[in-house]
This record gives C-alpha cells, sequence and structure tokens, in this order.
C-alpha cells in the first residue's frame, strides 16, 4: 500500500474527516506515489479557523518584525538544507526535470531572505495636512488569514511567491496546492513549524480543485485569496472574491509572444526560442508560444528550432541528460495532443513533433512540436495549450508585429530578440505584457516585480510592491491642539 498524506493543521498532521484518500501518479512511469488527503468543507473549515487562532494568538500577533524576518531566514535555510528532497518530491509529482526543480530550490531561499530583510523595513508615512497642529499618519498592517490555491507546474516555488511576502507582514495562511502535487507544500508546513513559527501560522489542506478549492474560496472567514492558475478558474474566483470584498491576487496563463527581429544574434535567439517553449514541456505560464520572426531571419530561425527540437533528449525527468520530461498527467498530454490535432484541421502544419509518447517508460510524453502555416486567429494561436507547442509566425515591419504580439487576450510575458537598443526600449514600450525579456527569456528574481495585464491576472507578485497585495491601509488623525472644535457642520482638513 502506497503511503498516506493528512491535510497540515494547526501545527500537525490531520487526517481528513472524510476518510478519503487519492492517489498522486508519476507521470513518467504512472507508478503509484502516495495517497493524499482528500479534503472537504470541514478541513478548510478547520484550517481556516487554526489560521484565525495564529492571527489572533499574541505569540504571532505581537512578534517584532524583525523577529518575523529572524523566522523567515530560518526557514529559507531549512528549505536549502531540503532542497535536494523537495527537488525530487517535485520531479516525481509533476514530471519536471530534476535539474530544474534543483535550480528552483536553490533560489527558493533567496525568496524567504529577500522579504525576511524587507520584513523590518514595512513603514507607513507621515502626511503633511493643511493643518499642522494635526499629525496623520499611515500604518500597514496584515489582512488576517489568506487562503492560497496554487497549481501543479512549480509547486513550491509559486506558493512561495505568496507566502514569503504574506508571513513578513504578519498574515497567517491557509495553503490548497495542487492535487497532483500536494507532497512538498505539506514538508513546507512541517520546515514551517521547525523555523519556529507558531503552530497555525501555516496550514496545508489537500484536494480537489471544486471541493478543497472551492470551500476555501467560499470561506467567510477568508481575508484575501491569492491565486496561481488557469484563467478560468480565476475568473470564478474573481467573482466570488469581488461580491464579498475581499482581495485577490490572481496569477494566470499566458499566450507570450517571442518576437526575433532581423538584426539580432540568430543562433542566440533559435535557443531561446527553445528556452521559452520547450524549457519545463512548455508547460509553464510564460512560455513562448507565439514565435513571430521577421522574414529575413525566418528561415534561418524556423531551422535552427526544428533541429534543437528534434535532437531535445526525451525521457526520464530523473536522468540528467534529460532535457524534455512528461507532461504532469494523462489529461494534460491529451489536451496537447488534441490542441495540434485542432491545428492540422484548421490548417497548421506540423514541422516537427506532432506525436504523443510513452518516453519508452510508460508516461505521458510529447514531442517538442513546431507548428507553421499558422494565423492569429487560429485557436492554436489564441489559447494557451500549457506544452511543448510553439507556432511560428513571419512578420515584415515592426509595427505589424506589435499589432499580432498584441492582438491576444492575455498579457503575461513577451521577448524580444535585437541587437538595436532602440529597438529595444521602443518594443518594451510598446508591447502590452507586465514582463518584457530582451535578449533573454524566463528570467526570474524575488526582488522583481511582475504582473499579468489583460486576461493574466490581477495584482502583483514578487518585488517590495507585493507587500501593498497583503496588508491594509490606515491612516490615523491625531489633533495635537487643545482647541474646541470649531463649526461642527462642516469638513475640516
Ligand atoms: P487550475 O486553474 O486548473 O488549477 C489551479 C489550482 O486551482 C489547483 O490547486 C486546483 O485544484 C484549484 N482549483 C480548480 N478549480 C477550482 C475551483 N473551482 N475553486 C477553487 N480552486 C480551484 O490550473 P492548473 O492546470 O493547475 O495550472 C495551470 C495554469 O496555471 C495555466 O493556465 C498557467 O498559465 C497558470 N499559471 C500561471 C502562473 C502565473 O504566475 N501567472 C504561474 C504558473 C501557472
Amino acid at each position: 500500500m502506497t503511503e498516506r498524506r493528512d491535510h497540515f493543521i494547526g501545527g500537525q498532521y490531520v487526517p481528513p474527516t472524510s476518510g478519503e484518500y487519492f492517489v498522486s501518479t508519476n507521470p513518467a512511469n504512472q507508478e503509484a506515489l502516495y495517497e493524499a488527503a482528500r479534503g472537504t468543507a470541514e478541513d478548510v473549515d478547520r484550517a481556516v479557523r487554526s489560521a484565525q487562532q495564529a492571527f489572533d494568538n499574541p505569540l504571532w500577533r505581537d512578534l517584532s518584525q524583525t523577529k518575523r524576518g529572524h523566522l523567515l531566514r530560518r526557514l529559507g535555510d531549512l528549505i536549502g538544507e531540503n532542497a535536494e528532497e523537495l527537488a525530487r518530491m517535485e520531479t516525481l509529482d509533476n514530471g519536471k526535470l530534476l535539474r530544474e526543480m534543483r535550480g528552483q530550490m536553490a533560489t527558493l531561499p533567496e525568496y524567504y531572505r529577500y522579504y525576511a530583510g524587507l520584513a523590518d523595513k514595512v513603514e507607513g508615512r507621515v502626511i503633511p495636512t493643511s493643518d499642522r497642529r494635526v499629525l496623520n499618519y499611515t500604518m500597514r498592517e496584515p489582512l488576517g488569514v489568506v487562503g492560497a490555491i496554487t497549481p501543479w507546474n512549480s509547486p513550491l516555488t509559486l506558493t512561495t511567491s505568496k507566502l514569503a511576502p504574506a508571513l513578513c507582514v504578519g498574515n497567517t495562511m491557509v495553503i490548497k496546492p495542487s492535487e497532483y502535487t500536494s507532497a512538498t507544500v505539506l514538508r513546507l508546513a512541517e520546515l514551517v513549524m521547525e523555523a519556529g513559527f507558531p503552530e497555525g501560522v501555516v496550514n496545508a489542506v489537500t484536494g480537489f480543485g471544486p471541493e478543497a478549492g472551492q470551500a476555501l474560496v467560499d470561506h467567510p472567514g477568508l481575508a484575501k485569496i491569492s491565486f496561481t492558475g488557469s484563467t478560468a478558474t480565476g475568473s470564478r474566483i474573481a467573482s466570488t472574491t469581488a461580491g464579498r470584498f475581499i482581495g485577490s491576487t490572481l496569477e494566470l496563463g499566458g499566450k507570450s509572444p517571442n518576437i526575433v527581429f532581423d538584426d539580432a544574434d540568430v543562433a542566440n535567439a533559435a535557443m531561446g526560442v527553445v528556452a521559452g517553449i520547450f524549457a519545463a514541456a512548455g508547460q509553464t505560464c510564460i512560455a513562448g508560444s507565439r514565435v513571430f520572426a521577421q522574414r529575413g531571419v525566418y528561415d534561418e530561425l524556423l531551422e535552427r528550432v526544428s533541429n534543437r527540437a528534434q535532437s531535445i533528449v526525451v525521457g526520464d525527468p530523473l536522468a540528467e541528460d534529460t532535457e524534455l520530461g512528461p507532461l504532469a498527467f494523462g489529461d494534460q498530454r491529451d489536451k496537447v495532443a488534441g490542441y495540434v490535432d485542432l491545428g492540422r484541421s484548421e490548417g497548421a502544419r506540423v514541422l516537427t513533433g506532432g506525436e504523443a509518447t510513452d518516453g519508452g517508460l510508460g508516461g505521458f510524453f510529447y514531442q517538442p512540436t513546431v507548428l507553421v502555416d499558422v494565423t492569429n486567429d487560429m485557436r492554436v494561436v489564441r489559447e494557451e495549450i500549457f506544452g511543448p507547442v510553439a507556432a511560428v509566425m513571419p512578420f515584415d515591419t515592426e509595427d505589424e508585429v506589435v499589432a499580432l504580439a498584441n492582438d491576444t487576450d492575455y498579457g503575461l510575458a513577451a521577448g524580444v530578440w535585437t541587437t538595436g537598443l532602440a529597438r529595444a526600449h521602443r518594443m518594451a514600450d510598446r508591447l502590452d505584457a507586465g514582463t518584457i525579456w530582451v535578449n533573454t527569456y524566463r528570467a526570474m528574481s524575488p526582488m522583481s516585480p511582475r504582473q499579468g495585464f489583460k486576461s493574466s491576472g490581477v495584482g502583483v507578485e514578487h518585488g517590495q510592491e507585493t507587500l501593498n497585495e497583503y496588508t491594509r491601509l490606515k491612516s490615523v488623525w491625531i489633533n495635537t491642539s487643545e482647541d474646541p472644535v470649531a463649526d461642527p457642520f462642516v469638513m475640516r482638513s
């Protein structure tokens, strides 16, 4: 029998009230890994109550900002000490390359250290009003219990983008990880306790989206929802939070353009295109899935990209030389295959790839695929596929590519490959996306804020800016004069 993992509530493992579990499998070979607790509304309620008690507990509420920073730094160190175990867990759960997950775990402590450094720098302001006898100042306060709902593609990194800033400013949290990747978030909750946070500050309830996820979104005890996932789920969450007048940070899907100009270093740009769409088997929100190549370099770029795509080593994500692992689960592989078939029926030509495989392991693999003869109105160009499928299109002028690149519902990221300094800045200004990379792709740092435009989201993650998402602003007016209240029927300033 596979090992069982319970919810983590109030500082300890707690079995699901329903007594039910679900199996998490390795997508590289379909072997069962463990059973996770199937969370229900009752479990979620227990976790939110625990987080509320922790929020009200003087051990947490009255902890100095400096000491909160110490705890965050300690948590970062513990993640660093356990990085190999965490990386392996994620690779087994979602099929991403062990190399990639090791890289993510190596940078994860930096997120906690960054917010540890900011913890004692969250300050209010003294505002000069028109009456100098009045002292007006602002304070930033924690919100309360924050619900975090995360996807499977980078479980701990995407959880950390929410958890580190939320704890930095004194909130507590209930996390609902993806049903495909429950393991590392539970382990993280253990490390939170080991770091010395009071019990209940971080809780994790595992389970399915429409069940545990929906129950969390609907829970009246939440002060905020921070969500990363598909635009469809994000939109549903936004309707609920709007009706309840609570905030939400939503990091959603993308269909990002990766644009190569005639004046680019084409060999380098081709690697940038490969990095944009074939890394993580295309299962990244920032995937550069729409590739635009200027007419003068179109043939050469296509040849370089398709040659590299054909030589990509597909196989066991634990192996050092593997470059492309499986999709995270069977339905995801079928979705990718369905989109490529749809592309064919829309008139696209498959230049490279276009077939599902089992990777020789019995897993859910899909070949790196390049589609040509595509136009901006095809569904394979408009909708997020979330797999290793690039749609490549030629263009002639800068104005034309700006119009094509911006003609999308999404606005998460964009890549530009050029040696023209003026053009680089011009494109950064003209592209309608929250992150612009010039002569690089898929770069990220806890220090650099990012925001999805249009259907790619609401709110900011990372950087100092995200702290505003986890605090509320209070304005305090203190009359320092002894003067009697003047005319009570007019507004004071
Ligand atoms: P998803 O929306 O299906 O699921 C995300 C999470 O939401 C999971 O934990 C799921 O259980 C939960 N969920 C599902 N239905 C729910 C409901 N009704 N109520 C509450 N919770 C619910 O997304 P996914 O397939 O897990 O992830 C892939 C998507 O995430 C892609 O669209 C990708 O672009 C996006 N993503 C965005 C970013 C970003 O930073 N913008 C990063 C990574 C992934």
